[in-house]
């Protein structure tokens, strides 16, 4: 008896430990392995029942700052395909190095603006950012609809039976964040202010597409900690514009955006940059959190129905 069971543990670890790399070549459809949301939902919308998506980032969890389990490190290297975004995820960066993956960078799809200095007298940080690039491009759909093009097209290459489906599912994809640029474009396009106090620089490529100005109390790091000149310079911007809501995101503590507020008077809501889901969010998706965010945008900016 003990010895069946000793060969049954065997096998089960056996099967465990082949299984990273198998999961993830094997069962129905393609395996793409994505670093984090915005790039899972492109995935998914092309490539349908065709692909199984596997993310990286775990839900609720930020991604930026994420690192690497042995068997993720395994499923990257077993993927047909892995989708990335050079610059956010320095961990992902370099695995796709070092694995012999199938790897495609959106970033390369598309222009990439500066990275914006954080606000702040002589603050050494806007320094080491000036000469980066902003990742953050899934925030303006019109960026996000080339990046699912793009995907398109090397799904058609690895799985051609599929190129009818994942051509029809594009162009939906596609009709839809038209429909969302076109939302954006007309809700914003006569507010009161135009300024966006925002404590994590990630909408940069949103103010550009929507003629907002982004001012970011903190850099590209959502949870780099501003120092007390720092936040007091922010407060005399954010006075300075007349603004009357400091937004922070969801999956970051809103400490420094309410320190801001506390100063001026001002409130503070909610603007995701979705990097991430929440754990709790059925229901949500790319498009239904930028509808959210528009609407709180036309609200804090005061924008003509
Ligand atoms: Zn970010």
């Amino acid at each position: 008896m003990g010895r069946v069971i000793g060969v049954g543990l065997v096998a089960a670890l056996a099967a465990t430990l082949a299984g990273c790399r198998t999961t993830a070549t094997d069962g129905p459809g393609l395996s793409v392995v994505v670093g984090f949301y915005p790039l899972q939902f492109v995935a998914e919308q092309v490539g349908g029942d065709r692909v199984h998506v596997t993310d990286l980032a775990q839900p609720g969890a930020e991604p930026h700052d994420l690192e690497l389990r042995p068997s993720q490190l395994a499923r990257i290297a077993g993927a047909s395909l892995v989708l990335y975004l050079h610059g956010l995820q320095p961990v992902v960066d370099e695995a796709v190095q070092v694995t012999d993956a199938k790897a495609m960078d959106v970033a390369a799809l598309t222009p990439l603006r500066n990275a914006p200095a954080a606000i702040g007298p002589d603050d050494p940080r806007a320094e080491r950012d000036s000469g980066t690039k902003d990742p953050h491009v899934w925030l303006d759909p019109t960026r996000l609809a080339t990046i699912a093009e793009a995907v398109t097209q090397r799904l058609i290459a690895l799985d051609p039976d599929g190129a009818d489906e994942y051509r029809q599912r594009e162009a939906e994809l596609s009709a839809t964040l038209t429909d969302l640029d076109g939302e954006y474009a007309a809700g914003l396009s006569a507010c009161a202010r135009h300024d966006i106090v925002v404590s994590h620089a990630a909408f940069g490529y949103l103010a550009d597409r929507y003629g907002l100005r982004q001012i970011p109390i903190t850099g590209l790091s959502p949870d780099a900690e501003p120092t007390p000149a720092h936040l007091a310079a922010a407060a005399d911007e954010a006075r300075r514009v007349g603004a009357t809501t400091i937004f922070f995101e969801a999956l970051v503590s809103p400490a420094v955006a309410q320190s801001v507020a506390g100063a001026i008077g001002a409130r503070v809501a909610v603007l995701d940059p979705i990097e991430g889901l929440q754990p709790d969010a059925s229901g949500d998706d790319y498009v239904s959190l930028m509808r959210s965010n528009l609407a709180t945008l036309r609200d804090a900016l005061g924008c003509a129905a």
